[in-house]
């Protein structure tokens, strides 16, 4: 190879217009940009799903990572430190708009599929696949230092037209390996048992879902449809937290979980955390 000349060099090295940054200084307040992990499931098998979150379309998608399932297979389709296209209009715990936020991780799986008497069947995951999606997401959480409760589920940051990752994607497994944290359960069952004896209101429950970290139900433009809206913020909550009926019912059980997850110490880390503490207040 051709040595460039030490002009050429220099010229190259500084740039034409000879812009020099002093990296001497550097701050100690700062943070990872990515503050969310968001999981989705796919609706498609690997092909169809490869296709549409890499390919142009008149609406397109993208994720960072991909995790196939027969054989599972970690894909990386986005850099981190770029914006991918996931999450949509969505928000969480005071923010909104979560691609410029977060990581996306999509999980090959074929999601819902309505019954004729209306229900839902949806499609198991495999564990191999799982445990992918474990292990990426401890390395992902380590490296950006995300916060327990800010990994989420695509239905929950966008109820209104989402639902994966669906009632099957083992929210508690990640519980127990110390990544999300977990309403108390005995708690839980005392205040079911209250709860049962007198149900809070609507507004009740809207007020607990803010809380939680949904969008706030206020907004003029959502009246009509308000119903609706905190059904399907209910519906999001109980396929995390409820699996077994996640039918929107704002029920005894589900004010229970909305409330040990809103009151102090009413969500538990089940493993100790070693996490660096947060910093930021962000
Ligand atoms: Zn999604």
């Amino acid at each position: 190879m051709k040595r460039l000349p030490a002009l050429l060099m220099a010229l190259l090295l500084t740039g034409c217009a000879g812009l020099r940054i002093d990296d001497s200084h550097r701050s100690q307040n700062q943070d990872s940009r990515v503050l969310f992990l968001v999981m989705h499931y796919t609706v498609g098998n690997f092909e169809s799903s490869l296709k549409t979150l890499t390919e142009p379309s008149s609406a397109p998608v993208s994720s960072h990572y991909l995790v196939s399932e027969d054989p599972v297979r970690i894909y990386r389709l986005v850099d981190e430190s770029r914006r991918a296209w996931h999450a949509g209009p969505s928000y969480w715990k005071g923010h909104a708009g979560l691609n410029a936020s977060s990581i996306g991780i999509e999980i090959v799986n074929t999601g819902g599929t309505r019954r004729p008497d209306g229900g839902w069947d949806f499609k198991p995951f495999p564990p191999e696949q799982i445990e992918a999606v474990v292990a990426l997401t401890k390395d992902i959480v380590a490296r950006h230092k995300i916060r327990p409760e800010r990994i989420v589920g695509h239905g929950e940051i966008q109820p209104r037209s989402k639902q994966d990752p669906g009632p099957l994607f083992p929210w508690k497994r990640l519980a127990e390996e110390g990544l999300i944290p977990w309403p108390d359960e005995a708690l839980v069952a005392q205040l079911k048992a209250q709860y049962e004896q007198q149900l809070p209101d609507l507004a009740w429950f809207q007020a607990k879902l803010g809380e939680h970290g949904f969008a706030p139900a206020h907004s003029a433009d959502l009246e009509e449809t308000l119903d609706a809206y905190t059904r399907d913020q209910l519906i999001a909550f109980q396929m995390r937290y409820r699996p077994a009926r996640y039918d929107g019912v704002p029920d005894a059980e589900t004010a229970a979980l909305l409330d040990a997850c809103t009151r102090p110490g009413g969500l538990k880390l089940l493993k100790p955390a070693e996490r660096v503490p947060y910093t930021s207040r962000y």
